[in-house]
């Protein structure tokens, strides 16, 4: 989602990676914070000051976003559900978890811990601005803790409208959830709620930029298309995960993929595969074994004038984890990681022997079809 991540640093074992966008978010509020609020509030400073200010205030505002995703992370830990890691993008920040809560009590306190962490983070930032005060530091410096502590209450005021997929959207499926026994009633829901909030959102954003205000007008307009969107994703994806539960991706697979035989020379493997055959890679196999895989990259590592010397099996490499898959996994784990590592088909294997493989058109045609006939 929104482009490139990259990686930071790990905290608690978490690897922390921060989105391109987050670079963009990064820069407008260190100049809305230097050239907007801070001269506002405290004004006839030097203007090396608030942007001295605005700095401290940007990386406040970093820190304030992980302690928040850092806490569900822990949580959710602790109950025994694996997380992918943190990302921090556009509007915020991400925990990401790699299985939904098996519980609405798992779900609760995993939603919770968010707004928990940044009410508490929001009080120390407020003590340490009036015991600052206290000891005579000047009243600006001061303020941008007393900016840090009112930021983190934001935080946790916004994460706690009961609209799917904020925190307080997961609040009330929990609840709901617990009332009825049914995860999919709840969810359905919470995602209507989180979807009515976004609209709400957009519409503040027209009316704001109408009235004058384009920036935060725009920024109510997107995060409300955001919230709007990602609302309803989380509904349909609960639905794909019911639809595939308990069924191994043997069930989705084809059995009989287009294979290229360690023979075959590099000439041939040009003209009668990768000229013939939309596929990126190829899998290299021998009596059913997996020798390794093949794909333009190693086409041209070997100069033309040998491709009729050289043979496939000679320059094929492994095929790796990416674009393997074993036959007994859940389908809906190998969905989840198809479309997070955008890799549209998986070798399906059976310890080293090729049996199928695993295209992701074919799982959601499955979907499709599936949705189509509840509907009739
Ligand atoms: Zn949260």
């Amino acid at each position: 989602m929104f482009g490139e991540s990259f990686s930071l640093f790990r905290v608690l074992g978490f690897e922390i990676r921060a989105n391109v966008t987050w670079l963009f978010l990064a820069l407008l509020i260190t100049w809305s914070l230097a050239a907007g609020f801070f001269p506002f509030v405290y004004p006839d400073l030097a203007p090396s000051t608030y942007w001295l200010m605005a700095l401290v205030g940007m990386f406040g505002l970093f820190f304030s976003l992980l302690f928040h995703e850092l806490s569900h992370s822990v949580v959710a830990r602790a109950y025994g559900l694996p997380v992918g890691g943190i990302t921090l993008f556009l509007f915020g920040g991400v925990a990401e978890m790699e299985a939904e809560p098996k519980t609405p009590r798992v779900e609760f306190w995993m939603a919770i811990a968010g707004p928990i962490a940044s009410v508490v983070l929001g009080v120390a930032f407020f003590v340490v601005a009036v015991t600052m005060e206290g000891v005579g530091v000047p009243e600006h410096i001061a303020g941008v803790a007393r900016y840090l502590g009112f930021i983190n209450f934001l935080l946790a005021v916004f994460n706690m409208v009961p609209g799917f997929p904020l925190d307080g959207g997961r609040v009330l499926r929990a609840a709901l959830w617990h009332w009825k026994g049914d995860l999919r009633w709840a969810t359905r829901w919470a995602s209507l709620m989180g979807q009515g909030f976004g609209l709400l959102l957009v519409a503040l954003g027209v009316v704001s930029f109408l009235g004058g205000n384009f920036i935060g007008g725009m920024w109510w307009f997107l995060i409300g298309l955001f919230v709007r969107a990602a609302a309803s994703a989380g509904y349909q994806q609960l639905l794909t995960q019911q639809a595939l539960e308990g069924k191994t991706v043997r069930r989705f697979m084809t059995t009989d993929p287009v294979i290229v035989p360690p023979e075959v020379t590099i000439r041939q493997f040009v003209e009668d595969y990768l000229y013939h055959h939309d596929f990126d890679v190829f899998p290299v196999v021998r009596d059913s074994r997996l020798l390794g895989c093949a794909s333009l990259r190693q086409v041209k590592s070997v100069p033309q004038e040998e491709w009729d010397r050289t043979r496939v099996g000679d320059v094929c490499l492994d095929c790796g984890e990416a674009n393997t898959v074993d036959v007994r996994t859940d389908a809906g784990e190998a969905l989840n990681r198809m479309q997070r590592t955008e890799n549209g088909r998986l070798m399906v294997l059976d310890g080293d022997r090729l049996v199928g493989m695993l295209v992701l058109k074919d799982f959601l045609r499955y979907l499709q079809i599936r949705s189509e006939l509840k509907k009739a």
